[in-house]
């Protein structure tokens, strides 16, 4: 048994004092003997390996040499001191290269005795070697034999300090000879023989010291699969928790409001997507527990009329909902189309948001505490406690990601029981990963856009042939369409990118002037007021182009426009360009989305530009973006930590994240306690690494 002793803050190792424990914390976070243990390499090098210096190559990475140093001098540069080892191994010589810590180096480095150095090798004028990780050949031969040498994270900060791999290494070493190499299993022996897997006890050192490729390739297998089971265990738990402990409001009819909207008033066939999603709803809702539904469809896919039809049902059954997205532009255009949609029936709606006047909001909270009012559309203003219902049943949200989770849980206490919450979301999470980002949400899709829309044609053009890009507005405009043009606006350089914005502006109606071309603008340091009228006058086609930051990023529906132009697309994020473009293709005509760029881009940026023109799938492009980001970057990821995984990749390990889950719900489903004897290990690790707060600190 080790446990306790693991929790050993990292100061009482063997060498490591306070200055290297201060290091360890503060660049890696490693506080306990635990958190050095779990700190596992991201990489391996073949140490079974060793170079002869006249078979080093000028492209050779990093290389393994054994030889001896014949002198040592001190060489000033301009740039300052350095210091240089002649190294040799009978097949020719190479330099040893030191900027830092000369005057320790220079009195330990011994002449003439044989060492093994390892490190990258660097080619100027012959072969150098700078800071090389050193070991007499005796002491190598003392140590424990592996086949690969693992390579630790490292930060500058650690290196300046003198932290290197090797000291890692030897760390982890010392705290393998304590343990004496013994591991508690975490595993049950069911999972452990019908997976197949290595123990515990071997994993852990061979994740450290690996033996062979294969059982470094086991140990990496095992020691995943047990991070991604127990994360898995932990959502599952609490999603199935939740369904016995939190009752919900049941809705048990489907009334005469729902029925008269399908039968009378549905502008359109609801495709098969749509139809699925709003039976997965209503199956929730007729149940007696609380509804926690997270919907993703891309955008354009049709989420608002099965919110609409979700707060029918919610009307039906005598309560209230509201619907609460991220801007006052959105939460406007959802009143206004919630109202169109809804005119010709009895249904009181009513908007708010931080722009309606005193005298308005006093109004709509009396109504909202007398059930006069059945709908609230609004912002953030929502959540506000002067905010009281008298029965709300159903929560809205639109565009999740722009909320935090903390948001979406003061939705839950505007009702004595909590009300049903439905989120939606145009940001295409894959599958898998949203299972771990939002396990204790229940997930519906709408994979299918409307029928009819055409493709959005989209292509990348330099900013030097803007004439032709302005030409083709041009002709846009003369059949009737309507022109976005997007400028970006990233926080740290905000007042140069106003600048830019105002510059393409004043550029843009240099060549569409007045009164032939009317422009709109819209941005963040705009009163209310005044980007509501802008944006009215979009919407309402009194203008044909629209010159905005991303503010029109989320939502906004103008079906006549057909035409998103992108300026300097290549400092968006690949999700922020997916969600620009569906800003168009939203009515019948063929639509154009339109990627300005200097020349100057980055291989990241040229895959991102690549990936857009390639493709219109949201869920492909998040796979590219999850690639190119990692998930730690993922939208919303951030501010939860969730994501903050030790050995498995969430996107490499997709395959078997999915095996973890299926038996983390084999496992609950036949004992949702873990009481039986076959469980007793996942119990006890479980409730261990609750106890350390090793998992994760999923809040919802
Ligand atoms: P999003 O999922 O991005 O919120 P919207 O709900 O704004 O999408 O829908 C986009 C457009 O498609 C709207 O103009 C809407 O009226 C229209 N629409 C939605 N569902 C259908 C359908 N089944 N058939 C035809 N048009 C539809
Ligand atoms: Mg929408």
């Amino acid at each position: 048994m080790n446990g306790n002793y693991l929790q050993t803050p990292i100061v009482y190792l063997k060498g490591v004092g306070p200055n290297r424990a201060n290091s360890l914390q503060s660049e890696l976070g490693i506080k306990t003997y635990q958190d050095l243990i779990n700190f596992f390499p991201n990489r391996y090098i073949d140490k079974t390996q060793y170079y002869k210096i006249n078979q080093l190559q000028r492209n050779s990475a990093e290389v393994q040499i054994i030889g001896k140093i014949t002198h040592i001098k001190s060489v000033d540069q301009k740039k300052g001191k350095r210091l240089v080892a002649t190294f040799t191994d009978g097949t020719g010589q190479i330099e040893l290269v030191w900027f830092r810590g000369q005057k320790w180096i220079r009195e330990n480095l011994k002449l003439n005795v044989p060492y093994v150095v390892f490190g990258k090798i660097n080619y100027y004028n012959g072969f150098s070697m700078p800071h090389p990780d050193m070991e007499l050949v005796v002491d190598h031969e003392k140590g424990i034999k592996i086949a690969m040498q693992p390579v630790y994270p490292s930060t500058e900060k650690l290196a300046n300090k003198g932290i290197t791999n090797r000291v890692i290494s030897k760390l982890i070493q010392q705290l393998f000879v304590d343990i004496k190499g013994k591991f508690t299993e975490a595993l049950s022996p069911k999972i452990i023989s019908t997976l197949n897997l290595i123990s515990k006890s071997e994993a852990m050192y061979n994740i450290h010291f690996p033996q062979n490729q294969e059982l470094l390739s086991k140990a990496q297998f095992r020691l995943k699969f047990e991070e991604l089971f127990y994360i898995q265990l932990q959502l599952i738990a609490k999603n199935m928790l939740h369904k016995q402990r939190i009752k919900g409001f049941a809705f048990d009819k489907v009334g005469t409001l729902f029925n008269e909207f399908y039968n009378n008033h549905l502008p359109f066939e609801l495709t098969n997507a749509q139809k699925r999603v709003i039976k997965e709803i209503r199956s929730d809702l007729g149940s007696n527990a609380q509804m926690n539904r997270l919907l993703q469809g891309d955008v354009g896919s049709g989420k608002t009329i099965v919110a609409l039809m979700t707060m029918l049902l919610a009307i039906d059954n005598g309560f209230q909902a509201c619907l609460m997205a991220p801007t006052e532009i959105l939460a406007n255009q959802h009143f206004i189309g919630v109202q169109e949609l809804l005119k010709n029936m009895n249904i009181n709606i009513a908007l708010l948001t931080g722009s309606v006047k005193k005298s308005q909001r006093k109004i709509i909270h009396e109504q909202l505490e007398s059930g006069e009012l059945h709908i609230l559309i609004g912002t953030h203003a929502l959540l506000e406690d002067k905010v009281q219902y008298k029965n709300l049943g159903l929560a809205i949200v639109d565009e999740q990601h722009r909320f935090g989770v903390a948001q979406r849980s003061k939705l839950w206490h505007k009702n004595t029981i909590p009300p049903h919450i439905l989120v939606m979301t145009a940001t295409p999470i894959p599958r898998t990963l949203a299972m771990s980002l939002y396990g204790d949400l229940d997930i519906s899709v709408i994979d299918e856009l409307p029928p009819g829309r055409k493709p959005i044609k989209t292509v990348h053009r330099y900013d030097s042939n803007r004439l032709k890009v302005f030409q083709f507005i041009r002709d846009e405009i003369k059949i009737g369409r309507q022109i976005y043009v997007v400028y970006p606006l990233i926080q740290e350089s905000e007042a140069l990118d106003y600048k830019d914005l105002m510059d393409g502006y004043e550029s843009i109606a240099r060549d569409f002037p007045a009164p032939e071309y009317q422009i709109s603008i819209v941005h963040g340091q705009m009163k209310p007021d005044d980007k509501e009228y802008e944006m009215q006058r979009f919407v309402k086609g009194e203008t044909q182009i629209m010159v905005a930051t991303t503010v029109i990023e989320v939502g906004v529906n103008v079906p006549n426009a057909s035409v998103m132009i992108i300026e300097s697309a290549e400092r968006f994020g690949l999700s922020q360009l997916h969600q620009l473009r569906g800003r168009v293709g939203r009515g019948a005509d063929q639509s154009f989305c339109i990627l300005m760029t200097s020349h100057k881009l980055s291989v990241e940026a040229k895959t991102r530009l690549e990936t857009m023109v390639r493709t219109n799938d949201g869920f492909e492009i998040a796979e590219v973006d999850l690639k190119l980001r990692g998930p730690g970057d993922l939208m919303g990821t951030q501010q939860s930590g969730m994501l903050n995984l030790k050995i498995a990749d969430i996107v490499k390990d997709n395959d078997i994240l999915k095996t973890a889950r299926y038996y983390a719900i084999q496992i609950l489903k036949e004992d949702p306690k873990l009481e039986k004897d076959e469980n007793f290990v996942i119990n006890y690790t479980y409730a261990q690494l609750i106890k350390h707060k090793n998992i994760w600190k999923y809040i919802s």
